[in-house]
């Protein structure tokens, strides 16, 4: 699909992602960061209000959890960092700058490595400080401040993806991690994290010459993984019509209409020099020791590729379980998984009640272990044998659902399983449960 569209040209895209740090207080006040559902402009105070003569004081916490998120992207720690004034101004910017990080982020230069083998590059992760929001009706424009002040980190990784699907398993990772860190929800619609998808096409003689287009499209807040992927769809189109008639695409700012699924354009991008930076007056640079450092790498939660890699390893789940595993239940049920195994219970029957009952997730340990003990599990050789060769026989019937569930259509899992369903009989008609579960193992094999 994708290659379809770039015709002649090579993707390059670069990411910039935003997320709210989950944090008792804001980021330079002591107003209350849990604005979920709060009446608009009642979780507010001079500092966040940006009233003149108003001191913003840093809240430590938010910038021990943004060096934990540099610290599982493989960064390094900037011994000496500081905030600096961006300056703009909108209506929900009234001071007229947003505090932000510039010239010394907490954390520079890190890498994350997908499944697919790439390596991202990260350039830099920074604390700042959300802004307010603005709604536009009837002519007029409200703004909340409820959402001003609340700590936001931005990563931004170097203009390192190559195609779609690499794109958005960044996103999809680096949201999974902020979960798994207890620093943040990230929950998209909830505002808590928004994607800016930087865009450009180049000719096949500058990829091999490792030169970078001339321009790039800025696509901001985007809030799915899914529009991350329309939109550079939309771009590619775009970008490749104007190149193909010898015109560079202007290097500007563009929004994603859901409607239409298309890009539109915003105001055209600033430069840096723009946003005329400055240090922030009002607090004193950062300084770090050794020592605080050390003490937070060694207690940093493991990361979820760290997770999978235990779970496949050293428990041993195929890589396809354990993925599903912790990318659909999430860090706490993953630790009442440990905990079932000390308990004794069996691995594989384990993930497969809490991933595939969802009932099961909040009953106590004692009683998942008696439910367990209950199910018939243990296949004699000869039915392992029998129904093994069954499933070979549907993946091979039903090559185009196969297909389809390697191209990411998760639902044609459970049609394999209907047929294979269909080809057993009386007593030996598998658990559906266990019958999923091997088909995937199957697929999974197959695949690798
Ligand atoms: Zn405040």
């Amino acid at each position: 699909m994708e290659n379809e569209l770039l015709g002649k040209f090579k993707l390059v895209v670069g990411m910039e992602i935003h997320f709210h740090l989950k944090t008792e207080k804001k980021m330079f006040c002591s107003c209350c960061a849990d604005i979920w559902e709060k009446e608009p402009n009642t979780v507010v105070c001079p500092v966040c209000l940006g009233l003149p003569g108003a001191l913003p004081v840093p809240n430590i916490d938010a910038v021990k959890k943004t060096q934990m998120m540099g610290l599982a992207l493989d960064c390094s720690l900037n011994m000496k960092s500081r905030f600096d004034r961006k300056h703009y101004f909108y209506p929900d910017l009234p001071k007229g700058y947003q505090i932000s990080q510039y010239k010394q982020p907490l954390c520079i230069d890190g890498k994350l490595k997908l499944e697919s083998g790439t390596v991202v590059d990260i350039e830099r992760v920074h604390l700042e400080e959300d802004v307010a929001k603005s709604f536009h009706e009837e002519g007029k424009t409200l703004v909340d401040f409820n959402k001003s002040g609340i700590p936001l980190v931005e990563i931004v990784t170097r203009p390192c993806f190559r195609n779609i699907p690499d794109t958005v398993e960044y996103c999809k990772q680096i949201q999974l991690m902020v979960k798994y860190l207890g620093i943040g929800e990230a929950d998209m619609e909830k505002g808590q994290m928004r994607l800016e998808v930087n865009i450009s096409l180049r000719t096949s003689e500058q990829e091999r010459k490792d030169e970078l287009p001339k321009y790039k499209v800025e696509v901001k807040n985007i809030n799915s993984f899914k529009f991350v992927e329309k939109a550079i769809q939309s771009e590619i189109i775009r970008q490749r019509e104007l190149l193909e008639n010898g015109i560079t695409p202007m290097q500007e700012n563009r929004g994603f209409k859901e409607g239409s699924m298309k890009t539109v354009p915003q105001r055209s991008k600033e430069e840096a020099k723009d946003y005329r930076y400055f240090p922030e007056p009002d607090i004193p640079p950062m300084e770090f020791t050794p020592e605080y450092i050390k003490d937070l790498k060694t207690n940093l939660p493991p990361t979820p590729y760290m997770i999978i890699d235990k779970l496949e390893k050293e428990i041993g789940l195929s890589r396809n379980n354990a993925k599903t595993m912790v990318e659909k239940l999430g860090p706490s049920y993953i630790s009442k998984f440990e905990k079932l195994l000390r308990m004794g219970a069996d691995p594989i029957q384990t993930s497969n009640l809490l991933l595939n009952k969802k009932e099961y997730r909040n009953v106590s340990e004692e009683e998942i272990i008696e439910v367990i003990k209950n199910t018939k599990t243990a296949y004699s050789k000869m039915e392992e044998n029998e129904l093994n060769a069954v499933i070979k026989k549907v993946l091979a019937n039903n090559l185009k659902a196969v297909e389809d569930f390697k191209k990411g259509k998760e639902s044609s899992v459970m049609y394999l399983v209907g047929e294979a369903m269909r080809m057993t009989s009386g007593k030996n008609k598998p658990d559906p449960i266990q019958l999923k579960q091997k088909i995937l193992d199957m697929l999974d094999s197959d695949a690798n």
